[in-house]
């Protein structure tokens, strides 16, 4: 167990296209206390221990949690677990809750990478996603955090907005790249059923982009940061050299991490890997505490038919694709003998450069038909 995903499902007001387990309240005082006693709960149901090599607070807004709390739940992960000395650890934050004197204590509190919910850089895009902060607060967020001492700063970008054209986006881009950001998540505007924008988008009220723009959008994306010295890493992701997002890598990667809180998932890479949840209900979580039980329940065991869908579903999200080699000796046949149909239909969207099988940008595009294909 080398990652721990910490979830802090608390927001100052929900976005209307949101549809993360998160709830529109402060952090309950105890909130930080509940996490240390599930971090020794887990602990106790884990025999083989390593010490931890990243660490994500997520959200939510991990930004809300005062940093001397986020400090004593760092400090009971190192007794309990260890933490490696150059571990990356990360914390989502919201620009909009922001100060200096807070960006410099979570920074001494442990936190060394910073990923800020921008979102856009302008200010009627934000409006209409319902974002509590506008643009200058976003600029200020990163000249602040830079100032704390944040040498790792990803921005999220959504794009696909409501109403939005490709000059608005390439505005918004230039304006991005003018912060110098380390590493950039790049998401288009998805409509989540049972959120207030799915309600908007069903009455005929929510303006989205079609097929080919959002095509046109994701190349212009591409085309803008890579000749930035980016590197599209992952489907939605960018990042400068050596700024690529180790924990998430560790997800498309299927190897180990703990979730800890309400709405967290784990996997843990024994055998063909197994999945576990913590139900999202934050009474529910606090009387399983309460009682001493581990709130995480097992939510999926891999078979090996399981595990070699997933490898090819995670790692065909990154660029560097997956092993054919590796791939072959750990489920002892090659993809295209196990996927022969699926492979063929791909055609030239999928690629082999030396080991590495991986989808080209076009592929990217289809990915989710694509990658159908092989399930
Ligand atoms: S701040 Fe983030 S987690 Fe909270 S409601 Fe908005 S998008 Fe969701």
């Amino acid at each position: 167990m080398s990652g721990l995903y910490i979830h802090i499902p608390f927001c100052l007001r929900k976005c209307p296209y949101c549809d993360f387990f998160s709830v529109e309240d402060v952090i309950p005082a105890d909130y930080p206390r509940r996490l240390c006693r599930h971090l020794e709960l887990a602990a106790s149901r884990l025999p083989q221990r390593s010490a931890f090599q990243t660490i994500f607070f997520g959200g939510g807004t991990p930004s809300l949690m005062p940093p001397a709390r986020m400090g004593e739940v760092l400090d009971r992960a190192a007794d309990l677990f260890g933490i490696d000395a150059d571990a990356e650890i990360s914390m989502e934050a919201n620009p909009g809750t922001l100060t200096l004197g807070d960006l410099q204590d979570f920074r001494a509190a442990g936190i060394n990478r910073l990923s800020l919910g921008v979102q856009s850089l302008h200010d009627a895009s934000l409006q209409r996603l319902g974002r509590i902060h506008d643009a200058q607060q976003a600029r200020s967020a990163c000249t602040l955090a830079r100032r704390a001492g944040f040498d790792n700063l990803g921005l999220d970008l959504m794009f696909a907005l409501p109403g939005s054209t490709l000059a608005a986006l390439e505005a918004d881009i230039t304006a991005f790249l003018e912060l110098e950001p380390d590493h950039l998540s790049c998401y288009g505007l998805t409509v989540e059923e049972g959120t207030p924008f799915h309600r908007q988008f069903s009455r005929g009220h929510l303006p989205l982009p079609d097929e080919n723009d959002y095509a046109a959008a994701f190349e212009l994306l591409h085309a803008r940061l890579t000749a930035r010295g980016f590197s599209h890493y992952e489907i939605s992701n960018y990042a400068r050299p050596g700024r690529q997002c180790r924990h998430n890598l560790r997800y498309w990667q299927r190897r180990s991490y703990l979730g800890i809180g309400p709405g967290a998932h784990s996997f843990y890479a024994v055998e063909w890997g197994e999945r576990w949840s913590v139900p999202g209900d934050l009474d529910l979580y606090r009387s399983r505490l309460r009682q001493g039980s581990d709130p995480a329940e097992r939510i999926e065991t891999f078979d090996r038919r399981g595990a070699m869908v997933e490898t090819l579903y995670l790692g065909l999200r990154t660029a560097e694709g997956v092993d054919v080699r590796l791939f072959q000796e750990r489920f002892g046949d090659s993809i295209e003998a196990l996927f022969p149909e699926a492979v063929q239909r791909c055609g030239s969207y999928l690629r082999q450069d030396g080991d590495r099988l991986h989808f080209t940008l076009q592929g990217w595009l289809l990915y989710d038909h694509l990658i159908s294909l092989f399930l």
